[in-house]
C-alpha cells in the first residue's frame, strides 16, 4: 500500500510550523528526499507556470521551500514546464506571477525550448501510439510533480496525471505537428475546429485567447489557420455560446491522459520521482485560462507521495468531502453539501483519469494517509 502524507491547510497555532510554508517543509522532510535524488543530481521541478490573469498556480513560496530541500539533500534542482503560449511570452509570465530565478532560488526553464518543439517521441500506448515528450524532461534523471489542484472544463479535475501527461508532452512536433503533441489527446481525427454560426455571439474571445493568432473574423465569418492550430482547445472553452468545438468523446480523453502520463514517467528510473498536489485555491478551470475565477471549494491542504495513482486518489477523496463555496461557481447549483463538487461543474468522467492510470500499472489506488 502506497504512502501518501497530508498536512491540513486549516491551522490550530499562530506560529511558523503550523503555516502552509512550515508544513510543506514538515512533509519534504517525512518523505525523505535522499530516498529519491541524488548528490549534484538535476531535479525538475514541474510545476504550471500560470497565465498573465490565472494567479491562482502553486504560489512562488511553495516553489521556494521545494527548491531549497532539494538544494539540501544535495540536489540541483530547476523549474520547468512546456511550452503553453510563445515561449518567451510563456518566461514573462512565470515571471509576473513571481516565478523567476531570484524568487525560486533556481533557474526557470522551459521543458521544450523556445519554440515548443523540443521534443523526443516515446511509444505511448492504444490511444495515442506516440507522443511528443519535452526532450528535457525525457533525459532529465529525476523529478519533483507540483501540481495545483482544481477543476477543468474538458478533463473534469486537473491535478498530477494531468500535469505529467498534457505538462510533460509538447503542443507540436517539428515534423508531425499537433497530431503528435497535446492535440493528439484534446481531439480525434483531423481534429478541425467546428463553428457554429448561429450560435456565435461575435465576442472575440476566440481571437483573444488563442496563443498563435489562428483565429480571425471577416466580418461576422470566422476563419482559422488550420496547419497553424495546434489544437489546444482554449478557444471552445471560451466560448459562451459553444459555437466552437472540436471532436473529442470523453472517455477517449480521460484515458488519453493517462497513457501520455504513462509515456512521460516511462523515461524515468523508478523512484526518481516523487508528487506534491496543492489542494489550494481550487478554482473550476486551468491555469491556462485568461483568468482564474474564485475557489470553489477551501483550502484543504498539500499531499505528497511517490505513488501518483495514490496521491490523486488521496486528493479525490478529500474533495468528496469538502463543501461547496458560497459567492463562487457553485451559485445556482443545487447539490448537496458533500457531493462531487468537480462532476457538477463539468459533468465529465474525471476519476477515469486515475482508474486508467491504475490499470496501466502506473501506480495503486489504495493508499495509507499519514497527517502530518
Ligand atoms: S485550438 Fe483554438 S486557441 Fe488553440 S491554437 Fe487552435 S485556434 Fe488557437
Ligand atoms: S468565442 Fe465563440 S461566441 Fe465568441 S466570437 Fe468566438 S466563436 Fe463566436
Amino acid at each position: 500500500m502506497s504512502k501518501v502524507y497530508f498536512a491540513s491547510a486549516r491551522i490550530k497555532k499562530w506560529k511558523y510550523a503550523d503555516s502552509m510554508p512550515g508544513k510543506l517543509e514538515n512533509l519534504l522532510r517525512e518523505i525523505n528526499l535522499l530516498r529519491y535524488f541524488e548528490k549534484d543530481e538535476w531535479v525538475a521541478v514541474k510545476t504550471h507556470l500560470g497565465s498573465e490573469g490565472a494567479h491562482r498556480i502553486v504560489r512562488p513560496v511553495f516553489l521556494r521551500k521545494v527548491i531549497d530541500a532539494l538544494k539540501g539533500a544535495g540536489a540541483k534542482p530547476f523549474i520547468t514546464d512546456t511550452v503553453r503560449i510563445k515561449g518567451l511570452d510563456y518566461l514573462e509570465v512565470a515571471n509576473h506571477n513571481g516565478i523567476n530565478h531570484l524568487s525560486v532560488g533556481s533557474p526557470v526553464v522551459l521543458a521544450d525550448g523556445l519554440y515548443g518543439n523540443d521534443n523526443i517521441m516515446v511509444k505511448a500506448g492504444e490511444i495515442l501510439g506516440e507522443i511528443a515528450v519535452s526532450s528535457l524532461i525525457h533525459d532529465v534523471p529525476a523529478m519533483v510533480v507540483c501540481s495545483h489542484v482544481k477543476g477543468h472544463i474538458q478533463a473534469g479535475y486537473g491535478g498530477a496525471i494531468k500535469n505529467v501527461a498534457m505538462g510533460g508532452v509538447s503542443s507540436s512536433h517539428r515534423h508531425c505537428g499537433w497530431k503528435c503533441g497535446r492535440g493528439a489527446m484534446h481531439t480525434i481525427g483531423e481534429g478541425k475546429l467546428m463553428w457554429d454560426a448561429e450560435k456565435c455571439e461575435l465576442c472575440l474571445q476566440c481571437v483573444e485567447i488563442c496563443p498563435l493568432e489562428a483565429i480571425k473574423f471577416e466580418g461576422e465569418i470566422f476563419g482559422y489557420s488550420e496547419n497553424g492550430c495546434w489544437r489546444c482547445g482554449r478557444c471552445t472553452r471560451v466560448c459562451p455560446g459553444v459555437a466552437l468545438t472540436l471532436p473529442g468523446d470523453d472517455e477517449r480523453f480521460m484515458k488519453a491522459l493517462a497513457e501520455a502520463a504513462k509515456a512521460v514517467l516511462g523515461t524515468f528510473r523508478p523512484n526518481k520521482i516523487i508528487y506534491i498536489n496543492f489542494l489550494t485555491e481550487i478554482q473550476p478551470e486551468c491555469d491556462c485560462m485568461p483568468s482564474a475565477d474564485v475557489p470553489v471549494i477551501q483550502d484543504q491542504g498539500i499531499l505528497i507521495s511517490d505513488d501518483i495513482v495514490a496521491v490523486e486518489q488521496a486528493t479525490i477523496d478529500i474533495l468528496l468531502k469538502a463543501k461547496p463555496l458560497p459567492q463562487s461557481a457553485m451559485d445556482g447549483l443545487k447539490i448537496e453539501d458533500a457531493a462531487d463538487i468537480l462532476f457538477h461543474l463539468s459533468q465529465k468522467p474525471y476519476k477515469l483519469q486515475i482508474e486508467e492510470a491504475e490499470r496501466l500499472g502506473l501506480g495503486s489506488k489504495d493508499y495509507e494517509l499519514i497527517e502530518i
